[in-house]
């Protein structure tokens, strides 16, 4: 799933690719993609692109003060073309869920792997009714994001700090993966308690934060939209790397599953060298 810093770059490049452009066709490739009804996506044809920008891991293409947002979810990506096919996009089992044009031929398609659909996007005059938007904590890369805010944010949360990086109503921007590097980094382990953080602790866990998130977004910047995922899959420490050595000490990087979803960390690095209990591992040890 594309995160902060992805997001940040496809906002970015869209961005660059769109400027002067003036929409000619919006067409869905699924009808479920689509969350909204008024106004219709046929409110975007005709107009010009204002601008591109991102809130959380959403992107919002402004087009004469209609927006389209969407969110790519955990398999959807993003595949601009400078020469768009010809042929129309109908609803059915196509993976494109959403087609733009653009009035140069150029355009881009939002594709979804897999049979859970979950890439979402809206048609709105303000980005701020879209709901995962108007419940999105603050942004870590913020400026104004200071060791004090997130001091007292960490202090407010009894819940795994894992589960606090990546809840979007408490920071966003940051999913499974760069929570992994960023807790790799600050050397802690992804089920100690936010709450019960010491001062050293917190502000290890937010320089962390924004370095890693500042490294990946330098690094994703510039970056036409295919190159991306392999971007992001190169500069993981952790992340997706089990049974991979860990780059700070050597030590195997292991992985702790959940029905859904696994994470990945250094037992030497971050929790002072004892693996942590992994319920599928449990399971076959009984
Ligand atoms: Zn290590």
């Amino acid at each position: 799933m594309p995160e902060l810093p992805e997001v940040q770059a496809l906002a970015h490049f869209l961005g660059e690719r769109t400027a002067g452009l003036v929409v000619t066709g919006v067409e869905l490739g699924s009808i479920s993609v689509l969350k909204t009804f008024t106004p219709p996506p046929q409110a975007l044809v005709g107009a010009p692109v204002d601008g591109v920008s991102r809130h959380g891991k959403f992107l919002d293409l402004d087009c004469g003060g209609t927006h389209l947002v969407f969110h790519l979810a955990r398999a959807g990506w993003l595949r601009w073309s400078d020469a768009m096919p010809a042929t129309v996009l109908r609803p059915g089992k196509s993976p494109i869920a959403l087609r733009v044009r653009f009035d140069d031929a150029s355009g881009f398609d939002l594709t979804e792997a897999g049979t859970k659909k979950r890439l979402a996007a809206y048609v709105v005059n303000d980005p701020s009714t879209v709901p995962g938007i108007a419940s999105l904590g603050p942004d870590p890369m913020a400026d104004s994001f200071s060791l004090e805010q997130f001091a007292a944010i960490a202090a407010s949360h009894r819940m795994q700090v894992k589960g606090m990086l990546r809840d979007q109503s408490i920071l966003a921007g940051v999913g499974n993966a760069y929570s992994d590097e960023v807790l790799h980094v600050a050397k802690l382990s992804p089920f100690a308690i936010a709450a019960k953080l010491d001062p050293s602790e917190v502000e290890r866990l937010y320089t962390a934060l924004r370095g890693t998130l500042a490294t990946a977004v330098a690094a994703a910047s510039g970056k036409p939209a295919k190159e991306l995922k392999d971007a992001k899959r190169a500069g993981m420490r952790v992340h997706g790397r089990t049974g991979e050595t860990c780059p700070e000490c050597g030590d195997v990087v292991r992985e702790v599953s959940f029905a859904d979803s696994s994470l990945q960390y250094c037992a030497t690095c971050q929790t002072g060298g004892k693996p942590l209990a992994d319920r599928r591992t449990s399971k076959f040890l009984k």
